[in-house]
């Protein structure tokens, strides 16, 4: 892994400390990383955006989620380069099927070589749209109601609680929705007025009102998780 690739990942705990993140990266982390992720963090390290992509840590929670669920049918949302849509596409079974959705292809373009190089590409169904309009397409058959077991939502924040409406219903009754960033580098504990200005605005607003909508909300089992930017982990009960 580049030096790059080491600092995009490590700049990101919310942690206190950063030797201790780091600790958990090379301790617990890296050295159970598959090959293709790491390659994925190589070849985005030097993108403009390398900070959107999924935290390892994170990710390595997603897999053993989609593990314990048994997950094989999967919705992502915000694809970037690939790193959680590849993690996504390694861990669920050679018949899984992911149907990914961003506005931008470019983006997927660049980790797709390293898709394709580990075999995986087959289990994914990319569709360039904003994501709001495909979940309606998908809800407007009814076979697609509670069948799918997993999904992550890593996009637009502001559209985070309209896509939970749809997940509530796309996702089975034990399926998994998981919301990232939804500490905001940790500025959902700070008073507005000390907010840094390139956390505040919109997105941040949407967390907030995401994070209190999901504690009230009683279809789902809850844990928000302080790795990455923090994770959200939504079990659908009814
Ligand atoms: N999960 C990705 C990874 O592991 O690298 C990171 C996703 S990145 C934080 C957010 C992505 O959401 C961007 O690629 C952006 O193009 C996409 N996006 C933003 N708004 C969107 C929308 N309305 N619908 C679909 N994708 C959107
Ligand atoms: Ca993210």
């Amino acid at each position: 892994m580049t030096d790059k690739a080491k600092q995009a990942a490590s700049s990101k705990g919310l942690l206190q400390s950063e030797d201790l993140y780091r600790y958990i990266l090379e301790t617990s982390v890296y050295p159970r990383e598959p090959e293709p992720l790491k390659k994925i963090r190589d070849v985005t390290a030097d993108h403009p955006w390398a900070m959107m992509g999924t935290a390892p840590d994170a990710g390595q929670l997603m897999a053993m989620l989609l593990r314990l669920v048994n997950a094989k049918k999967t919705i992502e949302i915000g694809v970037f380069t690939g790193y959680s849509l590849l993690l996504t596409a390694l861990t669920i079974p050679e018949d899984g099927q992911i149907t990914a959705i961003d506005v931008n292809r470019e983006t997927y373009e660049i980790g797709l070589p390293i898709i394709k190089k580990a075999g995986v590409d087959h289990k994914i169904n990319f569709i360039e749209s904003e994501a709001l309009s495909v979940l309606d397409q998908l809800l407007k058959y009814s076979e697609n109601e509670g069948s799918f077991d997993y999904a992550f939502v890593d996009a637009d924040k502001d559209n985070y609680c309209n896509y939970h409406e749809r997940l509530m219903k796309l996702l089975k009754v034990g399926g998994i929705a998981v919301y990232d960033n939804t500490l905001w580098g940790g500025t959902v504990a700070v008073p507005e007025e000390q907010v840094p200005d390139h956390f505040r605005g919109s997105s941040r607003q949407a967390i907030l009102d995401l994070n209190r909508s999901l504690a009230d909300d009683p279809r789902v089992q809850l844990s928000h998780v302080a790795l990455g930017d923090g994770i959200t982990i939504c079990r659908r009960i009814f």
